[in-house]
């Protein structure tokens, strides 16, 4: 039930209906016992100023934010987190006692989830990221941070995973790879899809062929439509551990309701919601 003391969040999109965001964090708030609400918001790119001035007005708790307006948001933001400004985009907004700061929680929430869903190492590992898109900047950011020995950056647009090492150069050892030479240049202990690539309804594909993937190897797809991708498949075929995308979704919601409430996120209530 809402309160007069109720604290209002929520997502800003275009489109946003399809968003499960409403879902997951209502569940956490209600969880917790934390009177507090959470929205979908349809904001279009031109509106985008007016509706930052509405939260603010309104005080809201945050908002997280999506597609298309995880770069424009930076603009009326007071600051912007050393992440989210190397990564170049922000996915979540949180209110500090009237001072506005943005956040992006997808890299670092796809790294929690991979450590505790897989109980990996990541420190000296060498890793293979595929894609070079927003969610592999993301990625490549956050997994920098853990040490790993080397990651590789494999796109079907060779100059973009170059132009992305080229990027992140400063925070590891970050070179790009031609999706053609893999085989023969690579040995990785985990390999992450963050294209496209077998995402409904393009089930059957994969992002690398079946050959490349190896029995010693962590397997992860962010794509989670469906649940189990075809990569996912055909690595547990191999005997490979998996680990499927929802896990990030729900990790980098965890991270958005912990900036806001500074309370740990009921995570295992959050799956069961998403999943039932
Ligand atoms: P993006 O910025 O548009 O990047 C798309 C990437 O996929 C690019 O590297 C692109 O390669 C590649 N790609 C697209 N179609 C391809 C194809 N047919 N064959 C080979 N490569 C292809 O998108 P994004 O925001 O990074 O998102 C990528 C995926 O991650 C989406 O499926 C999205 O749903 C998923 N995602 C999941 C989560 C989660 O919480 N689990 C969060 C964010 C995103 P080129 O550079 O060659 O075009």
């Amino acid at each position: 039930m809402l309160t007069t003391g109720t604290k209002m969040y929520g997502v800003f999109g275009d489109p946003v209906a399809q968003s499960r965001s409403p879902l997951m964090l209502n569940c956490a708030f209600r969880t917790s016992g934390i009177d507090a609400a959470y929205a979908a918001f349809h904001v279009l790119p031109d509106q985008l100023e007016q509706a930052m001035h509405g939260i603010r007005a309104l005080q809201f708790g945050g908002v997280n934010v999506t597609i298309p307006h995880k770069v424009n948001v930076m603009k009326y933001l007071d600051e912007v987190d050393e992440g989210a400004r190397m990564i170049g985009a922000v996915n979540t907004v949180v209110n500090d006692s009237g001072k506005w700061i943005g956040y992006n929680t997808d890299g670092i929430g796809y790294v929690r989830s991979l450590k505790e869903e897989t109980r990996m190492m990541i420190a000296g590992k060498e890793l293979l990221v595929i894609g070079a898109g927003g969610a592999a900047r993301a990625i490549v950011y956050a997994l920098a941070q853990e040490n790993p020995q080397k990651i590789w950056i494999a796109n079907r647009t060779l100059s973009k995973a170059t132009e992305l090492a080229q990027a992140l150069a400063d925070y590891g050892n970050i070179e790009s790879v031609s999706l053609d030479e893999l085989s023969s240049h690579v040995q990785v202990d985990l390999v992450v899809n963050t294209t496209n690539v077998g995402m409904f309804p393009n089930q059957e594909q994969m992002p690398v062929p079946p050959e490349f993937l190896q029995q010693n190897m962590v397997v992860s797809d962010i794509v989670y439509n469906p649940l189990k991708t075809k990569l996912l498949q055909e690595a547990e075929i191999k005997g490979c551990q998996i680990h499927g995308g929802l896990g990030m979704f729900i990790y980098q919601g965890a991270y958005a309701f912990e900036y806001w409430t500074k309370r740990s996120a009921p995570v295992e209530a959050m799956r069961n919601i998403l999943t039932q």
